[in-house]
């Protein structure tokens, strides 16, 4: 049943990619303006699971998350020194269980010596409903967003290439950052129409970056968002993304799942 219902959403997200694609151009979904002003956020505070929260990584290991190209097989990115760090080598990962609304806490950072520009300085993503292998889903973006000029609703903070986030509270590479999530999921009629579409905020560094922001659908890359695809709960994606800048880090990851 689970290896069905993961061939049709890759079925049906394969086939609205091809579709997606004929004649648009990734450059055509890149806002560039207004650019979302600059705030220097209070001083990092770290916030440690409540007693109600699922622990997703705590330092010490992987137990909670598979890799997102096979869910049979353990996720391979680095824990060392209760850092979780990015490895490309081993694609993107995800959590084992599902989820539908809730609160996620999640800290990320920047190595110091990160190089490259634009979209390749830094890229991962939280995906806060992971639909399948590779990028199908709804990506908050991760990325170095300090001073690097990329489109705006491609830098941090942003749902990506819809919604720009409402200021730039970023902080240097080499700082930990907060993302503070409050998702309700789509919802979707018998027919796969959409009732009710996805709706997010984000705290970014404690600064309100996304309010309650209706999302036009799963990221597209290229092309324009839609509801093509019907699903339930889902997993939580970090993105391992084909940048050759320096690998990010996470840390101190929860959730609560909130029950309407
Ligand atoms: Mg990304």
């Amino acid at each position: 049943m689970k290896a069905r219902r993961t061939l049709l959403i890759l079925l049906m997200s394969a086939s609205y990619s091809a579709f997606a694609q004929q004649g648009a151009k990734p450059e055509d979904t890149e806002q560039w303006s207004p650019v979302p002003i600059k705030i220097t956020p209070g001083k990092y505070m770290s916030t440690p699971p409540p007693s109600d929260a699922i622990v997703l990584f705590d330092g010490k290991n992987l137990d909670e998350w598979v890799s997102n190209a096979d869910r049979d097989k353990p996720a391979n990115w680095t824990v060392k020194g209760d850092l979780l760090t990015v490895n490309k080598a081993a694609g993107n990962i995800e959590t084992k269980r599902m989820f539908t609304n809730y609160q996620l806490h999640i800290e990320w950072r920047i190595p110091a010596n990160i190089t490259g520009e634009g979209q390749a300085r830094g890229n991962s993503g939280v995906f806060l409903a992971s639909l399948g292998k590779g990028d199908p889903g709804y990506e908050l973006q991760v990325v170095d967003s300090y001073e690097n000029k990329t489109y705006v609703n491609g830098m941090a903070g942003s749902i990506y290439k819809q919604f720009a986030p409402l200021s730039n509270p970023s902080r240097k590479p080499g700082e930990w950052q907060t993302y503070d999530v409050n998702w309700l999921a789509p919802v979707f009629n018998e027919d796969g129409s959409l009732k009710t579409p996805a709706r997010v905020t984000v705290a970014f560094n404690g600064i309100i970056v996304q309010n309650n922001t209706e999302l036009r659908g799963p990221t597209q890359y290229i092309g324009q968002p839609s509801y093509s695809i019907k699903h339930g709960a889902a997993p939580i994606k970090l993105q391992s993304h084909g940048d050759k800048s320096e690998p990010i880090s996470f840390r101190n990851i929860w959730i609560r799942e909130l029950k309407n």
